[in-house]
C-alpha cells in the first residue's frame, strides 16, 4: 500500500471529509443480503449492476480478499420526493467515479468503486449487463455484492438504521477498494 496521506489529499480535493479506512477482512459478506435482493427489491433483474448481473456471493467474498485497503465514504441526506433522492445519488456516484479514476491513475491499478446507491446513470436501465448503456461507468453497490452494510459500518462506529418513513434521514455508504 502506498501513501494514505496522499490519497487523503485526493479525497479532500474532491470534498470528501466523512470517511474511514476499513480492513477488507472486516467487510461482512452474507448470503441473506443476496436473498433480500432476490426477494423484495425491484432492482433485481431490472438493473444491469444488480443481481443477477453480478458475481456469486462466494465470488464476492474472494474478490474482497484481493484488496489491502478499503475506504468507506459516508453520505447523509433526507428528501421528501424520491426524484430528488435519485438526482442526488446520481451526482454523488458520478463524483465518486471521478475519484476512483484519479486514484487509479495515481498508480492503484485495482481501484474499484462500489456506488452509494443503485446505478441510475441512465434515464432508464436496460436491466441486462450485456446491454448496459454505460459499461465503463456503471458500478454495483456494496449490497449488490452481498455486503452486509449494516454490520460492516457499525463495526467502525457509523450509524445506519432501518427507516420506515421516506422523509427520514438516510445514511448511505460507498466503498472504494484500493491496492
Ligand atoms: S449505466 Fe445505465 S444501463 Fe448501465 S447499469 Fe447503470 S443505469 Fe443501467
Amino acid at each position: 500500500m502506498g501513501d494514505k496521506k496522499e490519497l487523503e489529499l485526493q479525497f479532500k480535493k474532491h470534498g470528501y471529509d466523512d470517511y474511514k479506512w476499513i480492513a477488507p477482512e472486516h467487510i461482512v459478506v452474507s448470503q441473506w443480503v443476496r436473498m433480500k435482493c432476490m426477494f423484495g427489491c425491484s432492482s433485481f433483474n431490472n438493473n444491469a449492476s444488480c443481481p443477477p448481473n453480478v458475481p456469486s456471493v462466494e465470488e464476492c467474498m474472494l474478490f474482497f480478499r484481493e484488496y489491502s485497503d478499503v475506504v468507506v465514504f459516508h453520505f447523509k441526506r433526507s428528501f421528501k420526493n424520491p426524484d430528488e433522492r435519485h438526482k442526488w445519488t446520481k451526482k454523488v456516484n458520478l463524483g465518486l467515479l471521478e475519484l476512483e479514476r484519479e486514484v487509479f491513475l495515481s498508480g492503484y491499478q485495482k481501484a474499484f468503486l462500489l456506488f452509494m446507491d443503485t446505478c441510475n446513470l441512465c434515464g432508464s436501465c436496460t436491466g441486462l449487463k450485456s446491454e448496459c448503456k454505460n459499461q465503463s461507468s456503471s458500478r454495483p453497490t456494496p449490497e449488490a455484492l452481498a455486503v452486509d452494510v449494516f454490520s460492516t459500518v457499525r463495526k467502525y462506529g457509523y450509524q445506519i438504521e432501518v427507516l420506515n418513513k421516506y422523509e427520514q434521514e438516510m445514511n448511505r455508504y460507498a466503498f472504494l477498494l484500493i491496492q
